[in-house]
């Protein structure tokens, strides 16, 4: 799959539910309206789907949502896929709150997922439930816990936010390189109706790293992981550190992905609203051919870039759906 930007696209992005145990700030309000679940598209209609797309040339995928872990039988999904691991697929990841990792993580392994992200934003437990909402921090260290006695490669992704965890970044990077995590820090982006006005939490990275060479010699790297971090390896730790920094630097000229939602809508772009409807496709033919053509017509229609904006005094966010529908 090749769009009007000659961009390959390889990499696939699914929401299994856009429902979470945790409401962050600067993710959900803290009244959610979830899809009603007859919207949703079946665990095996999901596997239909990865399956054409691994067919069309993905050769990874990552599970997210909401958060995955939360879908009933999430894990007979997971298996499925892992089954396609080494006939088209390369690798299977998951992106997680962390929450219900103590009891998955083997079973994650035993699939075949080898690495996989979990989001922590602090290390007090007390700002945790700040800004989760309702997260129990505790668990989430079991998770981590877990996950690395499971096998599992863990990477921490942390937003970064403004008089809230920004001073917290030094010792959130030493917790991770200490326990042998690569650790990616996040530029938040106006996504979804929220009840805080993102000026007051959105901190340019370029200015957070600023702060954090007062802290350690880093050095730019060349490493990539197929994403959009740019990566640096801090001396002090030896542990290596990403910036995502979709407001500051545009990040779409080497974008190789696309997004797909629990209904089955395939978004091109994270940050513009043109959409493909592929539930409409499965639903009204089993022919695979057909299916392919709906993907190469969507891809076909791949924007260039997003137009994310975040001002002063307008709260309307750039994107209306919320990151927990598409998938962060
Ligand atoms: N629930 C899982 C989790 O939290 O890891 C997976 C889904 S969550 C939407 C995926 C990632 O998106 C998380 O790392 C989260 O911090 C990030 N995220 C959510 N809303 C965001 C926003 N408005 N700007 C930047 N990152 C955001
Ligand atoms: Fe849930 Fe992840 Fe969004 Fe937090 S960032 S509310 S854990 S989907």
């Amino acid at each position: 799959m090749v769009d009007p930007f000659q961009r390959t696209v390889s990499y696939l992005r699914v929401s299994v539910t856009d429902r979470c145990d945790f409401r962050c700030s600067y993710c959900m309000s803290e009244n959610m309206t979830f899809l009603p679940r007859q919207d949703l598209l079946t665990l095996e209609e999901l596997e239909r789907l990865c399956a054409a797309f691994i067919a069309k040339g993905v050769r990874k995928l990552r599970l997210t949502g909401g958060e995955p872990l939360v879908r009933k039988n999430i894990m007979s999904l997971v298996r499925a896929l892992g089954r396609k691991i080494g006939s088209g697929l390369d690798e299977l990841t998951m992106t997680t709150n962390g929450s219900q990792l103590a009891q998955f993580a083997e079973e994650l392994h035993d699939c075949g997922v080898r690495r996989i992200n979990v989001s922590l934003d602090t290390l007090s437990p007390e700002k945790f439930r700040q800004i989760t909402r309702r997260g129990d921090f505790y668990k989430v260290m079991d998770g981590i816990d877990a996950a690395q006695r499971a096998g599992l490669l863990v990477k921490l992704n942390a937003v970064a936010l403004k008089d809230q965890n920004s001073d917290e970044m030094p010792d959130l990077i030493r917790f991770a390189h200490g326990r042998g995590m690569d650790m990616t820090i996040i530029e938040t982006m106006p996504m979804g109706d929220v009840e805080e006005d993102r000026t007051d939490r959105y901190l340019p990275l370029s200015q957070l790293r600023d702060e954090l060479e007062r802290h350690f010699t880093m050095t730019d790297t060349s490493y990539a992981t197929g994403g959009p971090a740019r990566y640096v390896t801090v001396q002090e730790t030896g542990g290596r550190l990403g910036f995502i920094t979709p407001m500051t630097h545009n990040f779409c000229e080497s974008c190789n992905r696309v997004r797909l939602t629990c209904t089955g809508t395939l978004f091109m772009c994270l940050g513009q609203s043109d959409a493909a409807d592929l539930r409409l496709v499965i639903r009204a033919s089993d022919d695979d051919d057909v299916l392919f053509a709906a993907i190469d017509d969507a891809i076909a229609r791949k924007p260039k870039g997003h137009d994310f904006l975040i001002e002063r005094n307008n709260r309307k966010p750039s994107v209306l759906r919320h990151m927990s529908v598409t998938g962060g």
